[in-house]
């Protein structure tokens, strides 16, 4: 599905370099390295404050204890995302709340979070599924009016930038309250590890997560708050620093064998090839994602891999339907998307090495499988 041995091997010397770096000085905890990174990140998105942290998870997590999220507010987010989006919500004995998708994009759907809305509701966390920007606008219009915090779940959608009502735009991950990212190796922005990020442009909410990233401690061993320990090693952050400036090219390398596959398989009728609903920045594909009609998906799959074509689902099980996270309330006819969608799509292989002729072979084996 990736291919990060291509990818080292195209910034080898940057990233042995900047790794050195790290070992003659020994500085693995907080080095010169991390903070170089932080405030790198913080110029490529154009927001105040990046803090880094050990993993997408944590990092999502610490933003809702920043925001001061207490047991029994409900949090609204996707049923059709990676369950680290709902686990933290769950973990921090808020109430998640699921709701549907649109069959378009993928993301959170607009009305099914109008219709969620409670007196105890206190977030809503939209997730820039498979790379394309959610409909920031109408989630932050939704948000004042019920006065609500947003925290933006954007691991799979770094360097994609939102396109405004009014023409402007803005980088993924900077126009909510809060947000959060990861840096697992296959994201587009991956380390060699775990690591993760806060972004915020509040510069009290900044201070907050801080503290929190570092067990609660605003002054050494003063401890004001609960807090956890989540950083980011030196290491990861000389591998983030080599590979930052290459993150545009390696989106538009995505971009490009995105619209390759869609040439290929738009006109078949049993393919819904992914939407792109704004400009081509809009949309950073961490994943390719098909739909796939009235044809069996699981067939598909199979037929691939025995091909030795490597492919994903993501994700089979619509996350209401996950034991962890069942909840008496939920309707069935208030997830037809997601239920739909888990038994429909299909992830090709996506990355930055991906040449043309693999990605001719894989279509043709898919059209192939469809026609026969
Ligand atoms: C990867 C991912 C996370 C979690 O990131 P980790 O670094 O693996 O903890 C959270 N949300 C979404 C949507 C993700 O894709």
């Amino acid at each position: 599905m990736v291919d990060l041995v291509g990818q080292y091997a195209g910034i080898k010397e940057e990233i042995n370099n900047s790794f050195n770096e790290v070992l003659e000085n020994a500085a693995f905890i907080n080095g010169p390295q991390v903070h170089a990174f932080q405030k790198e990140l913080e110029e490529y998105l154009a927001v105040k404050h990046v803090i880094p942290c050990a993993n997408g998870t944590d990092a999502l997590q610490i933003a809702m204890m920043g925001l001061g999220l207490k047991p029994g507010d409900e949090v609204i987010t996707a049923d059709f995302t990676f369950a680290a989006t709902v686990e933290v919500i769950a973990l921090l004995q808020l109430t998640p709340v699921l709701v549907d998708v649109d069959p378009v994009s993928f993301n959170i759907d607009i009305e099914a979070i109008k219709k969620a809305i409670t007196p105890k509701t206190k977030a809503i966390v939209p997730v820039h599924l498979f790379g394309q920007t959610a409909d920031m606008d109408a989630i932050m219009t939704i948000a004042k009016e019920h006065n609500l915090y947003v925290i933006e779940d954007n691991a799979q959608g770094i360097g994609a930038n939102y396109t405004h009502a009014d023409g402007s735009k803005s980088k993924t991950g900077t126009i909510g309250h809060v947000s959060s990212t990861s840096f697992f190796p296959s994201k587009n922005l991956g380390c060699y590890g775990d690591g993760g990020a806060i972004f915020t442009n509040d510069d009290a909410l900044a201070h907050t997560i801080r503290g929190i990233v570092n067990h609660g401690m605003y002054e050494r061993y003063h401890h004001d708050v609960v807090g956890v320990n989540s950083r980011l090693d030196s290491l990861q952050a000389a591998v983030l620093r080599a590979k930052l400036p290459h993150l545009d090219t390696y989106n538009a390398k995505r971009l490009a064998s995105a619209k390759k596959y869609t040439e290929r398989l738009q006109n078949h009728p049993n393919i819904i090839t992914p939407s792109l609903n704004g400009d081509d920045d809009s949309h950073v594909f961490h994943q390719y994602t098909l739909v796939i009609k009235d044809a069996n998906r699981d067939e598909i799959v199979k037929f691939l891999n025995a091909e030795g074509i490597p492919c994903g689902v993501y994700y089979p099980i619509p996350l209401h339907l996950q034991k962890a996270y069942r909840d008496a309330r939920y309707k069935e006819e208030d997830f037809t998307v997601t239920n739909r969608l888990a038994k429909e799509v299909i992830s090709l292989p996506m990355h930055t090495e991906l040449e043309e002729e693999q990605i001719n072979y894989i279509s043709e084996k898919i059209l192939q499988f469809l026609d026969s």
